[in-house]
């Protein structure tokens, strides 16, 4: 093609290529001479681009340099005097020189092939798979396109083609028409397929996303429907059960809430109703619910107020005691005179076994009050009495609320086991808790963690029981504490024949035609099998011998009636366990026997001094505590201040060391009340007297010998009795306590009250 001038058209915003045949819309002035030129000769007029598709009046220097020769092949004059014209693109050329005319330019054209010097087969054949793979990925580009191009020899018409479907700016197309490398060509729209794809990719990922979300919800919801109507079809029920909510509903309108209650369960409810079924939520909401509606609200039981039918229940239920009975009498009568129960608490304290918790079960149906029972040994939290936050995983009220389920009316007997048992750590002081538990001040609004709302406890009657006085100072100034000594070796016969047998007998079906066990047998058993102030261990024994009688009754081994006697009971129980009456055969040097009171009642405790060659001071063995240790220090000081008086002779201290042992090492030993006995072992060491092995003896003593007064007299003279002791020295200051020792405990026994060492020495040592 030689060079000749056409008349240039100018396009914003658009590249057409060759091949392409496009409908134009051609407003400019210039443009429409332009046209009129072209169709003057053969139709032909160069398409140029505008650089800058803002420019109105474009000058040759507007324009980019590559364009395409075209035919004009139809013209339109529309009514608004502008043209619509179509034209078919022909071949690509380049601009060789442009004449600007008044009415329009005029351009000269310079053939412009692309250069090919090699095969392009593969990239020809990579472009239009890739251009395969936009098509299909765009779905803006019609599928015809693609079959137009397979079927193309020449390369550069595949360029164009594929380059006029490419929706892509008219900067980047341009650049496509003015490469004259082919290979070039063909590398720069393989790499823009390419940046499209990539592009369409992440337009198809955020699409899928997005659907994906919502198909995601349409399903749970669908699911929900789903759900919803197979429930209905099995329980006729709605979601959140309509029925279930329902339920929940009249529970509510039933019960006897407070106002705060009421209007928290009917919150929770509402927000129940709102809640998905299957959500965690839910079934946490529900939880609370069912917490809320199980505990009582209001519901009492009708309380029973003759104190003569109490007495009689009491006395009925449990043998002796007479003192306790009365005590509780006393108190049952002035809760009478007041609606609330206010004041004090009951406490009773005893070692175990003396029927603490069974008197409380009797208060309880004697008053006409629900019995429930918590027992605070090792409670070392607080959140075990006032429960978690709803916001805990599994959280649940604390115990006393629980109990509260447990007891089914807001105004039973509550029994708070082993008071004195209460831990404390790290996590919170339980016994502040219990305190406001037990406080009737406060405990109307008793608040616990999880409920959330306030829970009256004010018509509930305290009891507690404890094994010692070893408590917090303000939990004990709220009780009123009767203490349980323990039994005489008479009372626990007593009490097993007229209590123990019979529950042992019907517990285990025996009639009473078919067994019995005789008072020497019970004996037998106190002295030789148990050791211990209640009768626990006696029960547990007697359970033992009516286990197996009932089997040797049914299977035929023995004939009825069996009758447990004296003798009978190795048979059933095995070689007697221990030894009774531990009171030596006869008066030894050094050995001195102590009262001592632990929590598990009182018992006899032996001191031994020996002398051992060395220069004077003391060892001692036998696990002492720090006031026994002391309590042995003392007792040195005032022997070494009172040689002459006590008769010891000056070289013995110089030449001799003394040794102490408290046997029964494994019972950790301590207090103050064992001074007298350490003070008498040591002397009758020292001088070489022996000790009176009937005399017993409890007392703190001062440097100069005074002899101070000690605790759980009572039970400290049970045990002397128990192993056989005739005289017991006590603590003058302790004389006061005496009438509170039941008779049958001081019969037999020689009282003797000091209030000085000397006295001890005088009525302990032989003469
Ligand atoms: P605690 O609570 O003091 O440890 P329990 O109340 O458990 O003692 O008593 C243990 C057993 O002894 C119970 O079966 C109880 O009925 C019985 N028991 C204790 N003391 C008496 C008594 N004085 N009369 C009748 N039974 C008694």
């Amino acid at each position: 093609m030689s060079i000749e001038a056409y008349p240039v058209l100018p396009l914003k915003d658009l590249v057409i290529f060759p091949k392409m045949v496009v409908p134009l819309f051609v407003g400019r002035q210039k443009s429409i001479f332009a046209l009129e030129e072209a169709l003057k000769h053969n139709g032909k007029i160069i398409l140029l681009t505008q650089k800058n598709d803002k420019e109105n009046e474009p000058k040759s220097k507007d324009l980019y340099k590559v364009g395409i020769l075209a035919n004009v092949l139809q013209l339109l004059k529309l009514p608004d005097g502008t043209v619509k014209i179509l034209v078919e693109g022909t071949e690509r050329v380049k601009i060789n020189g442009e004449v600007e005319g008044r009415k329009y330019l005029m351009a000269f054209t310079k053939e412009f092939k692309s250069i090919s010097n090699s095969d392009h087969e593969l990239l020809k054949n990579s472009v239009i798979s890739e251009f395969e793979k936009y098509v299909q990925m765009s779905e803006k580009i019609p599928t015809e396109a693609l079959a137009t191009i397979l079927n193309m020899k020449s390369e550069d018409d595949i360029c164009d083609i594929i380059s006029s479907h490419l929706i892509i700016g008219y900067k980047e197309k341009q650049k496509i028409l003015e490469e004259s490398s082919l290979r070039k060509r063909l590398e720069l729209i393989f790499e823009t397929i390419e940046h499209e794809i990539s592009l369409l990719k992440l337009e198809n990922k955020i699409k899928k996303r997005v659907k994906d979300q919502m198909d995601k919800t349409q399903k749970e919801y669908f699911l929900n429907e789903q759900m919803k109507a197979i429930r209905q079809e099995l329980d006729g029920a709605d979601e959140n059960g309509v029925d279930e909510v329902k339920e929940l509903e009249e529970k509510i309108k039933n019960i006897n809430f407070t106002k705060e209650a009421r209007d928290k369960a009917l919150y929770e409810l509402k927000k129940y109703k709102n809640t998905n079924a299957m959500s965690p939520e839910a079934g946490i909401i529900r939880n609370y619910l069912d917490w809320l509606t199980s505990i009582p609200w209001g519901e009492k039981t009708e309380i029973s107020s003759d104190l003569i039918a109490a007495m009689k229940l009491l006395d009925k239920e449990h043998y002796g005691l007479k003192e306790v009975k009365e005590r509780i009498i006393e108190y049952l009568a002035v809760q009478q005179r007041v609606s609330k129960i206010k004041g004090s608490i009951l406490c009773l304290v005893g070692p175990p076994g003396v029927g603490k918790t069974s008197l409380g079960k009797s208060i309880a149906k004697t008053t006409g009050r629900n019995f429930v029972r918590m027992s605070l040994g090792g409670v070392k939290d607080e959140s075990e009495i006032r429960g978690h936050r709803r916001t805990y995983v599994g959280a649940m009220p604390g115990k006393i609320v629980q109990s509260m389920k447990k007891a089914k009316s807001s105004n039973p007997l509550f029994l708070f086991d082993e008071v004195d048992k209460l831990g404390s750590d790290w996590r919170g002081d339980p016994s502040s808790a219990l305190l406001e538990v037990l406080d009737s001040e406060q405990n109307d609004t008793f608040s616990d963690n999880y409920l959330e709302i306030d829970y009256d406890l004010s018509d509930v009657m305290f009891v507690c029981t404890a094994n010692s006085l070893n408590m917090p100072a303000p939990l004990l100034d709220r009780m009123e504490i009767i203490r349980i000594a323990g039994y005489t070796e008479d009372e626990k016969i007593q009490i097993a024949k007229r209590h123990l047998i019979k529950k042992q007998m019907s517990e285990k079906g025996l009639k009473k035609t078919e067994f019995s066990i005789d008072s020497s047998a019970i004996q037998e058993i106190i002295r030789y099998y148990t050791r211990e102030a209640g009768v626990r261990g006696l029960e547990r024994e007697i359970s033992k011998i009516a286990r197996k009688a009932i089997k040797q009754i049914l299977t035929g081994e023995k004939r009825v009636p069996i009758k447990i006697t004296k003798k009978k009971v190795e048979e059933y129980l095995g070689v007697r366990k221990l030894s009774f009456g531990q009171l030596e055969k006869k008066n030894i040097v050094g050995v001195t026997t102590g009262l001592a009171w632990t929590s598990v009642g009182g018992v006899t405790l032996q001191v031994e001094a020996v002398l051992i060659p060395g220069k004077g001071g003391i060892s001692m063995t036998g696990q002492l505590g720090d006031v026994m240790k002391e309590s042995v220090k003392a007792a040195e000081m005032y022997i070494k201040s009172n040689v002459k008086k006590l008769g010891i002779k000056e070289d013995v201290l110089k030449t001799k060391s003394i040794h102490v042992h408290v046997p029964e090492g494994a019972t950790p030993k301590d207090g103050p009340s064992a001074g007298v006995t350490m003070v008498t072992s040591l002397v009758s060491a020292l001088t070489g007297k022996a000790v009176r092995r009937d005399v017993a003896m409890t007392g703190e003593i001062t440097l100069r010998g005074r002899v101070l007064p000690i605790g759980g007299l009572k039970e400290k003279m049970l045990a002397a009795k128990q192993v056989g002791i005739n005289t017991v020295i006590i603590p003058k200051g302790n004389v006061k306590d005496l009438k509170e020792v039941p008779e049958n405990i001081k019969k037999g026994l020689e009282i003797i009250p000091v209030d000085h060492i000397s006295k001890v020495l005088e009525n302990a040592l032989e003469k």
